[in-house]
């Protein structure tokens, strides 16, 4: 016990102790039930709401405001669960960083970070044809900003960071912004996801900066359906930002991504799965999902995964293969070893319950959910001045809030707040 070692003391620490572990034990209990069995949610919510937050975070509360602590790293003490963490933090204790996870048990490990909301296509799924109001460059972090925000998190168990955008390359001197966040302890993978049309002359300096990772989105390979979906007349220097990216081995595996629109897509599917033959390239397929701008979404506009997989497979047989837990896409390779194929599908088989991913604005809102209605400004209190401690604090307030699941098949469905090149996909 520590050296103030009061019989108090020796039991608030017990209490903590108690209280943080019953908040962990009930919220991994919650996130198994998830998990296992989704349609016991409400009764899981339940659970969580009366035993974890009324009885723990009571407990938690209390004792720290009916028994301060004044003693250093008392060995309970390091177990406290970090929900009180400043106070604890303040008074001298050795915080046990405990991981960022949501209120459903979700550990956040993966964050995206859209660097603007400006972009040099107009995908008709995503954007308006003209009309979007840019944030005021004021408004959008700068590289400081955001590779402070990643240091923190990255801090709390955050390894993965994705740049997104807007157009993420149209940001002036994104390498430099690589540069930053590979230095940055905790980071494990960093990577990109562009329209690709400027990744030909970008290519080359993002490597060197340390990028390794890249998704370019693709969605036909023919010129006038690649014009008539991004209205932009841009294929051929698509291609050429992808050649471009293949020249440097270091940056694999590359990604295509192709958001499948109904009416749309059936015809370009046999040509992109034989893109994924040929080529290093594995081609993944995205359910349309309603964060256009337009709001032109329907239901009958989702292609899903498994229809465009019939597709494939009416030319070639496909396998399934193993992906990671918290993976958003199934994948599947050609039966006769040539290449790979991946389907994201949100829409008809979400992916919610193994979701650790959180979003950070181009104006420094955390998101935690594409769906969200509702953001975490982190930029206002930056710019005033909190430390990084009450950086943290705030971001794992935000992620206790972490939405259950999207609703988007729901009656009811609400769109997000924002459309996704606003967002960051
Ligand atoms: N401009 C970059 C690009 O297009 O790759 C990065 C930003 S974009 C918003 C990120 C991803 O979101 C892209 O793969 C894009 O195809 C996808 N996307 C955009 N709107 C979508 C929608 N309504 N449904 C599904 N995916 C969408
Ligand atoms: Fe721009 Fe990407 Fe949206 Fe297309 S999907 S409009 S490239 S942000």
């Amino acid at each position: 016990m520590g050296v103030a070692g009061s019989g108090l003391e020796l039991v608030a620490d017990v209490v903590r102790y108690v209280a943080g572990l019953l908040l962990r034990t009930v919220s991994r209990v919650v996130g198994l039930v998830f998990r296992v069995a989704p349609g016991a949610l409400d009764l899981a919510f339940a659970l969580k709401a009366l035993v974890a937050r009324c009885v723990a975070g009571l407990l938690l509360d209390l004792s720290f405001d009916l028994i301060p602590i004044g003693h250093v790293n008392p060995p309970l003490g390091c177990l406290i669960w970090s929900f009180p963490a400043r106070r604890a933090e303040n008074a001298g204790y050795a915080v046990f960083v405990e991981p960022l996870a949501d209120s459903w048990g979700r550990e956040i490990k993966s964050l995206r970070v859209s660097v603007t909301d400006k972009c040099n296509f107009r995908c008709t799924y995503c954007m308006p044809a003209e009309g979007l109001i840019w944030l005021p460059k004021q408004e959008v972090l700068t590289f400081e900003e955001i590779a402070r925000l990643v240091r923190v998190m990255a801090g709390m168990g955050v390894s993965e960071i994705r740049l997104t955008g807007g157009e993420p390359l149209v940001r002036r001197d994104l390498p430099e912004l690589v540069r930053m966040l590979t230095a940055t302890p905790g980071v494990d993978d960093l990577s990109l996801t562009t329209n690709g049309v400027l990744l030909d002359r970008l290519a080359a300096p993002l490597v060197e900066a340390g990028l390794r990772r890249v998704n370019v989105s693709l969605d036909s390979l023919s010129h006038v359906k690649f014009a008539e979906i991004t209205r932009r007349d841009a294929l051929d220097a698509v291609l050429r930002g992808l050649e471009a990216a293949e020249a440097h081995p270091e940056l694999r595996p590359i990604k295509v991504n192709c958001v499948a629109v109904k009416g749309f897509t059936e015809d370009e599917v046999p040509a992109l799965a034989a893109l994924a033959r040929r080529k290093p390239y594995v081609v993944r397929f995205i359910e349309f999902m309603p964060l256009d701008a337009d709001e032109a979404w329907e239901d009958d506009k989702v292609l899903t995964g498994a229809e465009i997989r019939a597709i494939v497979e009416r030319h070639w047989p496909l396998e399934e293969i193993p992906a990671k837990a918290s993976s958003t896409a199934r994948r599947f390779r050609f039966a006769d070893g040539r290449g790979e194929l991946g389907f994201i599908n949100p829409v008809s088989e979400p992916f919610c319950s193994t979701c650790d991913r959180i979003r950070l604005t181009a104006d420094g809102h955390l998101r935690t959910c594409l769906f969200s209605r509702r953001e975490w400004d982190l930029k206002t209190p930056m710019r005033a001045g909190v430390s990084d401690a009450q950086l943290a604090t705030l971001v794992r307030q935000a992620v206790a809030q972490k939405e259950l699941k999207h609703r988007i098949s729901d009656p009811g469905f609400t769109r997000a707040s924002r459309s996704m090149s606003q967002i960051g996909g």
